[in-house]
């Protein structure tokens, strides 16, 4: 195969700090076209719409859908049956029911659905992961905790219906939890904090477990001031892992062992290559379904309102 040439769907945050980085640090990808109804790239062909981007554009083979969870489908959808691999920002979808279909389509259009993870991509997560599978797991505890107003200004999307809320980071921890740990997780309860004028939560506390009744506990807030967190501390039989920084930095028994630059996009990217060659995909919904299950188990708590 050639050069991948990529259209990024939705210019947004997301695809201006890290997809237009990543696709110019990647060989064998190339950034071909934008598609998003107000922002555009100087020397690019732009459209407003995928549907314009499809019928009018150069010669694209893929999409990177950077655009909110709620609208994505559709664009996937439209791009699969162009014939188009697909690659889709983190949360995958509104709903988890809407994968399977998407995952069929791309099935029989013969082109990759790639539904990233890009916290699973920090240099810190398949280390950890080797040094569990070595151990024995008594306890873990994730602290998920950041500003809202810094990181999502103005995003009103995220606070309407599908847009997650809290979830929205939340779901990048569960995403690192559900690689690091040996065996498959479940949720068993959630206390969800919910502003009196919002749709989707601001906090949430989740209680987890696995078969052998391994306690997990997480804490996502967005409401936190001050020093952020994302971290993930899992206590073993001997010493105790501590996975900071979103997975970028791990300490064992007091001692770094590994810390390194953020390269999370750049192996997106390069995972995506990899499957295009084969139109094969990869779609993991476990981290959407953890999600899914604290919003059916929840009990669900009125707070104070938000506003940006
Ligand atoms: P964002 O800054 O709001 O960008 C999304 C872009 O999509 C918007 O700028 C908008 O561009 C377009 N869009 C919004 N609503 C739309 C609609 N109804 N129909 C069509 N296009 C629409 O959001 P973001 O932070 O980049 O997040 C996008 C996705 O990336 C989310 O799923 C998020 O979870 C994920 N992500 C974000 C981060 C982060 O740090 N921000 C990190 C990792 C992953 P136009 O108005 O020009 O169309």
């Amino acid at each position: 195969m050639g050069e991948l040439r990529v259209a990024i769907v939705g210019f947004g945050k997301i695809a201006r700090d890290q997809h237009v980085p990543a696709i110019a640090a990647t060989p064998g990808v190339t950034l071909a076209a934008v598609a998003s109804r107000n922002a555009s790239l100087p020397g690019l062909p732009h459209f407003a719409t995928i549907e314009e981007l499809l019928q009018d554009g150069p010669e694209i083979d893929a999409v990177a859908l950077c655009t909110p969870p709620q609208v994505r489908r559709q664009q996937a959808v439209a791009a699969l049956k162009a014939g188009k691999h697909v690659m889709l920002e983190k949360p995958p979808g509104a709903a988890v029911t809407e994968l399977d279909p998407l995952i069929a389509l791309a099935a029989e259009q013969r082109r990759t659905l790639f539904a990233t993870w890009h916290s699973r991509y920090a240099p810190a997560v398949e280390p950890a992961r080797a040094w569990l599978a070595e151990r024995r797991i008594t306890r873990v505890q994730i602290n998920w905790k950041e500003d809202v107003r810094v990181w999502h200004p103005g995003q009103s999307w995220i606070w309407e219906p599908g847009g997650l809320g809290v979830f929205d980071p939340g779901i990048n921890a569960l995403s690192i939890l559900t690689r690091i740990l040996p065996a498959r997780v479940f949720v068993t309860a959630a206390e969800l904090s919910f502003p009196s004028n919002r749709a989707a939560p601001i906090a949430a506390d989740l209680t987890l477990t696995d078969t052998s009744g391994l306690p997990i506990a997480a804490a996502f807030d967005f409401r936190q001031t001050g020093p952020q967190s994302w971290d993930i501390i899992v206590d073993t039989e001997s010493e105790q892992l501590v996975l900071s920084r979103g997975g970028a930095r791990m300490a064992a028994g007091g001692q770094t062992l590994v810390e390194a630059p953020d390269e999370e996009y750049p192996g997106l990217y390069r995972r995506f290559v990899e499957l295009a060659t084969d139109g094969s995909s990869d779609v993991d919904l476990l981290p959407l379904q953890l999600v899914a299950d604290a919003f059916l188990l929840g009990s669900r708590h009125i707070v104070e309102p938000f506003e940006d």
